[in-house]
């Protein structure tokens, strides 16, 4: 261990002497490390699809879809928006600062840490790190031991493509994120569930570093419409889409329950039955279009919550287990128990409840009543229900229509609220989350206003009441000696 923490500490140690170099500074690096990263992902496509496969049972499509597309897509915009993003803003400034001159320059916090889960294994540790290179920040990057192959993947590539003084990569399970965290860091980025969270969180504190927490939840989809053919066939394979098609049920925003009027659960529920059976055949099982859960521990973790008899009771479709593959079926529960873990807890596997509710209004009593989820999604047309959903409800994201489709838009932030997290990345808010928004004012020594020294006077308080309210015309009076 002592070992362990040596290393380190060598790590940081290089890291802040890069970073002091000021060579992370410059765009030609930062351009230069997103290119790489890019080809990266380019040379390794093959390694990644057999990394995720062995971690998770991920299809090469689906890893595609949200790894190495997706990350290349994020790199890429980042390459076209750095020059904007770095650009120094000008402020225009109230006459008060007359003759003065500001603006705002987006500076690196410095060395960062970056914590990831393993879900997503290779995404939710490259997203992140675009954001702290476009910032020009030096990195720790230390991703989830539970996706062992990908965590070794991006231990043995990062190093040959990136700026290895810059970019450092710490495997290790629980103890090694523990020591990372009594190190000093200039911001650490962590992607976890809410109890790691406050860990993090507390560490951080004693070095007063600031922290991006993407944590997760229950994110809930609100079905109200129901009432066409049409619409049930797009809802249902949207949320398929949002549940069983993303790691099987191993996302952060994927759909965790749903919430529908009791009129339309058995129509859902067929519904749901015949698209499952259209996407993954007669025996899911079977099926290589279909994520494995991560490892025994969860799996066992996902057994408990199903092994609940009242849980067990309101099994409607699947419930079928097998540790050796470590494949749970996509499994749809009616009404269970709202005080059963499987209601209180973040399930983050393939298990669906649907709630059922007299009214679907009641559906924003239901969620507020929670803590704030990561991501809530909302399938209705009524246009008066969808604004009283986004006055009336809090959430990291709202999305009409749709699940997941969130993540993949780089214009709009990505991150929690309340118990789902602190913070936002993606796209610019990736480049502002590891940047320290630095005002800088420009005075000149011409202009010289007495009232703001001492020794005071009356003439000095109705002068800073008039200047404070901008209150220009009286001001100059008062400096005439046409207003007392
Ligand atoms: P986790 O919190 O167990 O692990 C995340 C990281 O924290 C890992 O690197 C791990 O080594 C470290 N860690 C774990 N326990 C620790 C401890 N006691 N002290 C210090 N470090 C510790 O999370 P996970 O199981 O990898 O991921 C699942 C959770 O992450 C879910 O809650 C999910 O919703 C959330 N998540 C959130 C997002 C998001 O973008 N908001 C994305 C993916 C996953």
């Amino acid at each position: 261990m002592a070992a362990a923490m040596g290393e380190i500490e060598d790590k940081l140690a290089e890291l802040t002497q890069t970073f002091r170099s000021g060579i992370t500074k410059s765009v030609a690096w930062r351009k230069n490390q997103l290119r790489a990263l890019i080809e990266l992902l380019q040379d390794n496509e093959d390694k990644i699809f057999k990394a995720l496969h062995q971690d998770l049972g991920k299809h090469p499509v689906e890893t595609y879809r949200d790894e190495i597309g997706l990350i290349k897509k994020s790199a890429k915009y980042a390459l076209s928006c750095l020059d904007k993003w770095m650009a120094p803003k000008k402020r225009r400034l109230p006459l008060l600062f007359f003759p003065a001159s500001g603006e705002v320059v987006s500076e690196p916090f410095g060395v960062v840490l970056i914590c990831s889960a393993w879900n997503f294994p290779i995404n939710l540790a490259l997203e992140p790190l675009i954001g702290a290179i476009a910032a020009g920040n030096t990195v720790m990057l230390k991703p989830s031991e539970l996706a062992v192959e990908c965590a070794s993947f991006l231990a043995e590539t990062i190093p040959l493509y990136l700026d290895c003084k810059a970019i450092k990569v710490t495997n290790g399970g629980v103890d090694v994120c523990e020591q990372l965290l009594q190190q000093k860091w200039n911001k650490i980025f962590f992607t976890g569930n809410p109890r790691v969270g406050s860990i993090v969180m507390s560490a951080a504190a004693k070095h007063l570093t600031p922290v991006t927490l993407e944590l997760g939840g229950k994110c809930p989809a609100i079905l109200d419409t129901l009432s066409s053919p049409l619409d049930i066939k797009v809802t249902v394979k949207r949320i398929i889409g949002g549940k069983f098609a993303s790691c099987n049920g191993q996302v952060c925003v994927g759909v965790d329950y749903i919430l529908v009027e009791k009129k339309f659960a058995a129509t859902l529920i067929e519904s749901l039955k015949t698209t499952i059976k259209k996407f993954y055949g007669e025996n899911p099982k079977d099926s290589k279009s279909i994520s494995r859960i991560i490892n025994e521990y969860h799996f066992e973790r996902l057994r408990k919550l199903l092994e609940d008899p009242l849980v067990a009771d309101a099994i409607v479709h699947g419930g079928l287990l097998d540790k050796e593959n470590l494949f749970i079926e996509p499994t749809i529960l009616l009404d269970p128990p709202l005080d059963a873990e499987i209601m209180t807890e973040e399930i983050f596997g393939p298990i669906l409840p649907i709630i059922t509710l007299n009214n679907i209004q009641e559906s924003i009593e239901f969620i507020n009543s929670r803590p704030k989820p990561l991501a809530i999604y909302a399938f209705t047309k009524d246009e008066t229900f969808k604004k009283q959903i986004v006055s009336g409800t809090s959430s990291g994201s709202l999305i009409f229509n749709d699940t997941l489709v969130q993540q993949l838009c780089d214009v709009l932030p990505f991150g929690g609220v309340g118990q789902s997290g602190i913070g936002r990345y993606h796209g610019h808010y990736s480049f502002e989350t590891f940047s320290h928004e630095k005002a800088i004012m420009q005075r000149s020594f011409f202009l010289e206003l007495e009232p703001r020294y001492p020794p005071w006077n009356d003439f000095k308080m109705k002068f800073l009441r008039l200047a404070y309210d901008f209150d220009y015309f009286n001001l100059l009076l008062l400096l005439l000696g046409l207003k007392r």
